[in-house]
């Protein structure tokens, strides 16, 4: 029976485990404090379905010299439709 043997493996998988655990708290922490992934200014409003999108992935189109975005191209349609049912255009 080799008892010295078996508590110093406990100790190596207490030792492992604790590192592991610091290890993991720190990078939680790290996680938590570092700033949301949203980036200023590239965000968008889809005005159909009221949602922001990022600028890149959003539909854009002009209407009367405004630009409006779109998160899909249904939502781009019914906009479309809208502005052409409040806005007289007979010529
Ligand atoms: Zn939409």
């Amino acid at each position: 029976m080799n008892l010295m043997k078996i508590i110093l493996y406990a100790l190596i998988v207490y030792v492992i485990y604790t590192v592991f655990k610091i290890f993991r708290i720190a990078n939680k922490a790290k996680k938590s404090s570092a700033p949301p992934r949203i980036q200023p200014g590239v965000m968008v409003k889809d005005e159909i379905c009221n949602t922001y999108l990022p600028k890149e992935e959003a539909i854009k189109e002009i209407h009367e010299g405004k630009e409006y975005y779109f998160c899909s191209e249904k939502c781009r349609q019914k906009f479309l439709e809208k502005s052409r049912s409040s806005t007289p255009s007979d010529s």
